[in-house]
This record gives C-alpha cells, sequence and structure tokens, in this order.
C-alpha cells in the first residue's frame, strides 16, 4: 500500500475505532448476531460469491466455475434445492477447489490441461474498508498478508462473548501473552477483548521489536492502537517484552489476578500456556481459576494435561489468518480435548482426501468456504494445510444448542511445522534439510530430516535429524543455522524463528533419519498420534 493509502487507512481506522469501543459486545448481542447469520447463511454465501467471483474477473474460483460449467444460476439452484455444504461438495468433485499449494501462490492451478496462474492478491476479499494490512503468524510464502478490520473483530468479539457465557467467563479479567505486529494475533486479541469489556491487564509479547525489526508500519500500527484506544476512554496496556526465560512473570502477573478472586482468562499459545503451568507447578502454585484460551497450535491431551496439573481449565481456538475465527471449544462432553465448534454464520467446511507432501500417506484435508463478507481472503473449498475429523453431533452446550452443531476435532497440519503457535511451511523446511545442512555440515541430503513431536512434558519439539554418517558436528551450530536460514525474507519469518530460538523448539539428535512404514524417507517427519496413515 502507499503512503497517501497508509494514512488513509490509518485516519479510517482511527473514524472506526472510536465507534468501535463506544458499542460494547454483550452475549445477548452475539446470541442475536449469530441467530440472524445462520438464518441468512445460504443468501450471505450467494451474494458473496456472486460479487466476489461472478463479477470479478480476477478470481480464480471463477475460472474454476466456468471449467466445471457452473454458472451462478446453477449455483442458486444447487444451494437452495441441497443447501451449502452439499453443494460445495459437487463443486469440490467438479474440480471447484484450491490446494493449499495453489491459494498460496506456490503452484499454478492445473485442472485437466488447463493451466491458472494467481497472484496473492487474487484471493483477496475485494470489500474490505478501514483495514490496517498486517502479517500473519504463517509462512514466507506470498499470500499471507492480510488486514485489520474492524467488521471482523466486531463480529469476532460477538463470538467470543458467547463463548464465553458457555464456558462461564464473562467479565474475567484478562491477560495476553501474544507476539506484536507482524503477527496480527495479538493486536486482534487486543482489540477484541477491549471490546468485550475485558481489555487485557497486561500484555507480554514474546518478541520484541528491536529482535524481529518490523516494518515501521507495524510497529506503529500497535502503538496506534494502544494509544487511540485509550485516548477513547479503554486502558489498553501497552506491550511488554518477556522472553521465555522470564515466563516466571507472567505467572507472576497472573496469580496477582487470580488473587482478586474474578478468575482469569489468558490469549496464549498451548506451547506457552504449557510453559507458564511448569512455573507455577514448580512454584507450587495453584491457577485454579485461570482460564488459557489457546490458539496458533494444536492442543494436544499432553498439553491438556499439564494445564490441569496446576487446576487451569483452557479453551480452544481455532483460526488461521486467511479465514479469522472457525471454531470454539465445545462446553459440553468431549471426545477429545481439541474438540470444537465450527462457527456455521460465517464458515462451510467439506472435506477431501489427498496425499500428504511429507507425511507419505493421505489425509482428509479441510475444505474452508468463508460465508463471512469481511474475511481476509475469499475461500471458496480452499484449503488451509489442515486435516482432521469433522462430524455433526448433539453436545448440549450452549454453542451448540445456537445452531453449532458441526465439530472439528484432533486438527493437525500436513504441510507446516507448528511450534509455539509459529508455523513454517514445509517446503521452506525441506530446502533447509536437504540443500543447506549438506552443504554446510557435509554429508547428503538424506543424512538429515526434521522430526515434529511433543515431549513428555506436552512441550512441542522440532528434531533435527543427523546421521551419525556425517561424522561429528557442532549441535549448537547446526541449530543456528536452521534458524538464520528461517529467518530470512521478512520480519514475520524474524519473528518466528526468533520464538523458536527462545523456546529452544529446535533440538539435534544424532540418529539416522526415520523410514515411513511404507519405506520412505521424508525431509519432514511429523509423529502425530496415528492420525497420518503413515
Ligand atoms: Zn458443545
Amino acid at each position: 500500500m502507499s503512503s497517501i493509502g497508509q494514512i488513509t487507512a490509518y485516519a479510517r481506522f482511527a473514524v472506526g475505532l472510536r465507534r468501535y469501543l463506544h458499542e460494547p459486545a454483550t452475549a445477548e448481542l452475539g446470541r442475536e448476531a449469530i441467530g440472524r447469520l445462520l438464518l441468512e447463511r445460504e443468501s450471505s454465501f450467494l451474494t458473496l460469491v456472486r460479487r466476489a467471483v461472478y463479477e470479478n474477473e480476477r478470481s480464480p474460483y471463477l475460472a474454476l466455475l466456468q471449467m466445471a460449467g457452473c454458472e451462478y444460476g446453477d449455483l442458486e439452484r444447487m444451494v437452495r434445492s441441497d443447501g451449502i455444504e452439499s453443494t460445495l461438495t459437487r463443486l469440490r468433485d467438479a474440480g471447484v477447489y484450491v490446494t493449499i499449494d495453489e491459494f498460496k501462490c506456490r503452484k499454478d492451478i492445473v485442472r485437466s490441461s488447463t493451466a491458472i496462474h494467481c497472484e496473492p492478491q487474487d484471493f483477496d476479499n475485494p470489500f474490505l474498508h478501514r483495514s490496517i494490512a498486517t502479517g500473519s503468524s504463517g509462512s514466507r510464502s506470498p499470500g499471507t498478508s492480510t488486514r485489520m478490520n474492524l467488521d471482523r473483530s466486531r463480529y469476532h468479539a460477538l463470538n467470543y462473548t458467547v463463548v464465553f457465557s458457555a464456558h462461564g467467563l464473562t467479565g474475567r479479567p484478562t491477560l495476553l501473552c501474544m507476539p506484536i505486529l507482524p503477527s496480527a494475533a495479538g493486536l486482534g486479541m487486543l482489540l477484541q477483548s477491549s471490546k468485550m469489556g475485558v481489555p487485557p491487564v497486561r500484555w507480554f509479547s514474546p518478541v520484541q521489536g528491536r529482535t524481529i525489526r518490523p516494518a515501521i508500519a507495524k510497529r506503529l500500527a500497535t502503538l496506534y492502537a494502544v494509544y487511540a484506544g485509550r485516548l477513547f476512554g479503554v486502558p489498553m496496556p501497552s506491550p511488554e517484552y518477556v522472553s521465555t526465560d522470564r515466563t516466571g512473570l507472567i505467572a507472576d502477573s497472573l496469580v496477582g489476578v487470580l488473587k482478586r478472586g474474578q478468575g482469569c482468562v489468558v490469549f496464549a499459545s498451548p506451547s506457552l500456556s504449557v510453559r507458564v503451568c511448569q512455573v507455577a507447578h514448580a512454584t507450587g502454585r495453584s491457577l485454579a481459576g485461570a482460564t488459557f484460551v489457546a490458539s496458533g497450535e494444536p492442543l494436544t491431551p499432553a498439553k491438556m494435561n499439564e494445564i490441569s496439573s496446576v487446576g487451569a481449565g483452557a479453551v480452544n481456538l481455532y483460526a488461521f489468518a486467511e479465514c479469522g475465527i472457525v471454531g470454539f471449544s465445545c462446553a459440553g462432553e468431549k471426545p477429545v480435548c481439541d474438540d470444537i465448534h465450527l462457527i456455521r454464520s460465517s464458515v462451510a467446511v467439506i472435506q477431501r482426501r489427498r496425499d500428504t507432501p511429507y507425511g507419505g500417506g493421505s489425509v482428509d484435508a479441510f475444505l474452508f468456504t468463508s460465508l463471512f463478507n469481511k474475511a481476509p481472503k475469499i475461500l471458496l473449498n480452499a484449503e488451509s494445510g489442515d486435516y482432521g475429523v469433522l462430524e455433526t453431533r448433539t453436545c448440549g452446550c450452549e454453542l451448540g444448542d445456537l445452531g453449532f452443531t458441526q465439530h472439528l476435532h484432533t486438527i493437525r497440519s500436513f504441510d507446516k511445522l507448528t511450534g509455539e503457535g509459529m508455523t513454517f511451511v514445509g517446503t521452506d523446511v525441506v530446502r533447509i534439510i536437504e540443500e543447506v545442512l549438506p552443504s554446510r555440515f557435509g554429508g547428503f541430503s538424506i543424512d538429515y530430516q526434521m522430526m515434529e513431536l511433543e515431549d513428555k512434558e506436552g512441550r512441542t519439539r522440532l528434531n533435527v535429524l543427523v546421521s551419525p554418517a556425517v561424522g561429528e558436528v557442532d549441535e549448537a551450530r547446526v541449530v543456528d543455522c536452521v534458524l538464520a536460514e528461517l529467518s530470512k525474507g521478512s520480519d514475520t519469518n524474524r519473528m518466528m524463528a526468533e520464538i523458536w530460538r527462545q523456546g529452544g523448539t529446535l533440538r539435534v539428535q544424532r540418529e539416522p533419519p526415520h523410514l515411513t512404514k511404507g519405506g520412505k524417507l521424508l525431509s519432514l517427519h511429523i509423529v502425530r498420534g496415528g492420525q497420518v496413515d503413515l
């Protein structure tokens, strides 16, 4: 965006922020908004596709629909007679979907003999205003630039009010433990919790601007929102940098808030949540009354156990930058701890069986369709790189009673490595494993492998396997080399690599790379509870 464009966006943002902060989100308003959106679900979908796809000749989905011979009238008839999900399934079978590589423009879209070349902005939502451009906590690949939008933030805050009500968290004080921009998650949560009338007591960022050197516009955006918010009467905290070895500071602050007797909601990645709980455990303190709202990586049974062991609870949130929030923890009986209600008011999901690029097996990938005209990107059967279980069931919790009857659980990624809420796409890591490490430390591409696993304390670890055949290597230098390579390219990458460095997420393991059950050697070996048919 040009400087003038940036200034105009900031000016619009300020005007919107004032109004935004003066209309508090309540659970009652949340239930009303969701109920209305569920009633209008089909119309919203049709209007969005008509305007953002059929009337937008740059849309990659338009070419796919034309190849499938689906005119707008056909789509409308199918939706009105069979519903959205059934229509999406028929479209998928006719080739109307985009894989994660196509969605991120890492590859052309190829169907039959036709190739469609796309640029990342071709997937942009053309109807967004009052937005500030941000990065994402995603990868270095193109197409991850998304926009902070107050209308979307309002909708997310309304969802949160209902979720807080379902989980008995309404009105509790909050702590924010998420990175500053270029990750949009921290600033987004600051705005949403402020809208709910519970701005964070403190904001702890696991990264500092000095280390990751974000673009000036991004540094200004954070300060701008905080100071504008204060000007409009909301006591928004400035971000405070807390390195991993000072996690005790967060635990101290949390215990301090809990002493007020009103509980506390902590917005943090599952890894950081676990680390706070471990510090509390080591110092013999209970975190009863604390609830971690955990997002950015899977909330696994091991992590949940660590959180429960100090008396705290966790509410799982599933979101990704291009779509926004997809779902929230069920408040009823759950088959597994990461079970979420799909927010059907704004998202539709079906699945597609596909081979995994690194797992050596196949998975039921999620295909997302956004029904919300303020979504960062237009999604029509678009992969996010995740797979898992999709099912419809009655759970008896408030979210189910609202009409959120579809659940997703056991959600894992098939193309990314995730740790500490940060993800790098597999292709970036493969290049380092297969090319950079052998050239720097000797051996061949098959002598190295990156393995993602969870240790017995619930922490996600990424082990760099170095075959003994390579001979003597300086393990610290291997870790430094991988982090230096990962941090290249953008401030988002520097931020993610810094978080991995601090978290001690990467370790060297001297053993030969593992083979899949099919006997294949893959540069990435992802060990996840038997969900991939390796
Ligand atoms: Zn439920």
